[in-house]
């Protein structure tokens, strides 16, 4: 298979949206009717962003095999609906890891091993592994960081090497177009700069995607086209738009596809975007509102907050209200001010559902276990993602079982109920200190059991979804949480954990120790969400 490769780089500044560029433009080959794959590169020294914290990286999105990659990857997953691998996100760490591995193992034939030729060699010869996995007609690479950054310059010599090498490779960059206050004028200067900045590492790109909050106007297209080489025609504009998804229509009607193939010498067929214009339409109508709190912790980083941590359950609470006709409404709430005064819990009524998201460590937890009690009595839609089930059980032992110390051992180690403890295989590791990519991760099979409202929502006796934690419920408190009514509904096929809870005199509250968020596409909601969004509808 001979792959065609369309490099994403970007300029100007981070966070410009060139993931969903990326995946957007994936998403228009896709619809021409070719197998479209994506690799990010992220140039840090890390493995995996298993080990970095949300708050300042974003989310960590798992993948079926079980990598913690970085967010990108949902973006990908969740334009081009396919399943990518974990070996699709490249780091640094990684390349340098496998080039010091090989030359312990006499691999380079007693050769100097240099950063030139060999990093390059390696991030090359993984990028083209992938799309013969995947059998890609066309692989998106996008290269994490911003033109003009010490660290990712090794992977940019790889793409230029590409290039001259034959391959099929062409170049997007995206940057930041400014519009200062004090002006009120759109200033291109800064995407000149990085385009020099690109030149000058040997990479002329073939396109241009403008990212401002207004649309790009002849004017500064003609500028940009004479200043960075690149023909007018081939300049694409791509103003701030209302959700993500807008994004590749918002590209086709300036024909961006077709020009794009035109590089290659291929031809475009017209009205491959029926289907996604009419849902985008669709969505853009919806009037009805349905209220969601995420409670969790969301304030580490200055005085801002970075919804990037849980960009997966964002999405997916999206792509349920969609497909139930309504309008989300998400709103984020700080766990800590419910320890602080518990009278805030009244707030929630304020919510038609809400939400606790996995989470890590004790920072906030008592707020939360005390929202997911109010809930329980309040009958508020409650759907709990991991940690957010772990901390039901605990407040389920707590409040209704009356094991008044229940915990988890995450939180405290000697407490007298631990309700929520570590697999006897996790503990050793965590002993060790070998905290990267050893959690429980990946997805995993559940038997699902009849006439529980789970295995209603699933429609089916077997289901996958992916993991990622380190502790469980603790076989031991079983029988005494049945007893006291918590049902569970699906189990592992050895039937030993416990992979969702659920209160069947309750309107909603299900509670899973997966992570369904990562599964979720527009027009194919996650079950579990999808139940809870009907709920909220059910109860306005
Ligand atoms: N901290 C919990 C565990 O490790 C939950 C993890 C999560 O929510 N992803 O089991």
């Amino acid at each position: 298979m001979h792959t065609k490769f369309i490099v994403v780089t970007g300029g100007v500044l981070s966070g410009v949206g060139k993931g969903t560029v990326t995946a957007s433009v994936g998403r228009l080959i896709k619809n021409q009717g070719y197998s479209v794959t994506a690799v990010k590169i992220d140039p840090y020294i890390n493995i995996d962003a298993g080990t970095m914290r949300p708050t300042e990286h974003g989310e960590v999105f798992v993948t079926e095999d079980g990598g913690e990659t970085d967010q990108d990857l949902g973006t990908y997953e969740r334009f081009l609906d396919v399943d990518l691998l974990k070996e699709q996100n490249i780091t640094t760490g990684q390349v340098y890891e496998t080039v010091i591995h090989k030359e312990r193992n006499l691999e380079y034939n007693g050769k100097c091993v240099e950063v030139i030729p060999h990093i390059p060699m390696e991030v090359k010869r993984r990028i083209k592994t992938v799309c013969e996995k995947q059998k890609a007609e066309f692989c998106l690479v996008e290269v994490g960081g911003t033109i003009g950054d010490y660290q990712n310059v090794l992977f940019l010599e790889a793409l230029r090497e590409m290039r001259l090498e034959g391959e099929g490779v062409i170049f997007v960059h995206v940057g930041y177009l400014p519009i200062p206050n004090n002006l009120g004028e759109m200033k291109t200067k800064p995407m000149q700069r990085s385009v020099r900045d690109l030149n000058s590492i040997g990479i002329q790109p073939d396109f241009l995607v403008t990212r401002s909050s207004k649309p790009l106007d002849d004017v500064r297209k003609e500028k940009l086209s004479l200043f960075c080489n690149v023909k007018p025609d081939d300049v694409i504009s791509c103003p701030d738009v209302g959700y993500i998804y807008e994004v590749p229509p918002l590209f086709d009607r300036q024909t961006f596809c077709s020009k794009i193939l035109a590089k290659f010498g291929m031809k475009y067929k017209q009205g491959t975007m029926k289907e996604w214009d009419s849902m985008i339409n669709k969505i853009k109508d919806l009037t009805k509102e349905v209220r969601i709190g995420i409670i969790g912790k969301y304030f580490d980083i200055g005085n801002f907050t970075l919804e990037d941590s849980y960009i997966s359950v964002i999405e997916a609470i999206k792509h349920a209200c969609w497909s139930n006709n309504a309008k989300p409404k998400i709103a984020w709430v700080d766990s800590k001010q419910f320890e602080k005064d518990p009278k805030t819990l009244s707030k929630l009524k304020e919510f038609d559902g809400i939400i606790i998201p996995g989470g890590f460590g004790s920072s906030g937890v008592e707020g939360k276990i005390d929202a997911i009690g109010y809930a329980r009595k309040n009958n508020i839609p409650f759907l709990g993602l991991c940690y957010g089930m772990q901390l039901a059980v605990i407040e389920f032992a707590r409040n209704v079982c009356g094991l008044e110390d229940a915990n988890s051992t995450e939180i405290n180690k000697n407490t007298k109920h631990p309700v929520i403890d570590i697999l006897p295989e996790q503990k050793k590791i965590v002993e060790e200190c070998r905290y990267g990519a050893t959690m429980r991760l990946g997805a995993y099979k559940a038997k699902l059991r009849k006439g529980t409202k789970v295995h209603s929502l699933y429609g089916k006796d077997e289901i996958s979804e992916r993991h990622r934690h380190r502790y469980e419920v603790n076989p031991d408190y079983i029988e005494k949480l049945e007893k006291k009514g918590l049902v569970f509904p699906g189990r592992s096929p050895n039937g030993v954990l416990m992979e969702f809870i659920e209160l069947p005199e309750h309107p909603y509250f299900v509670a899973t120790q997966a992570h369904p968020e990562f599964k979720s596409r527009p027009g194919k909601p996650a079950p579990l969400f999808d139940g809870l969004i009907k709920a909220c509808l059910n109860r306005k």
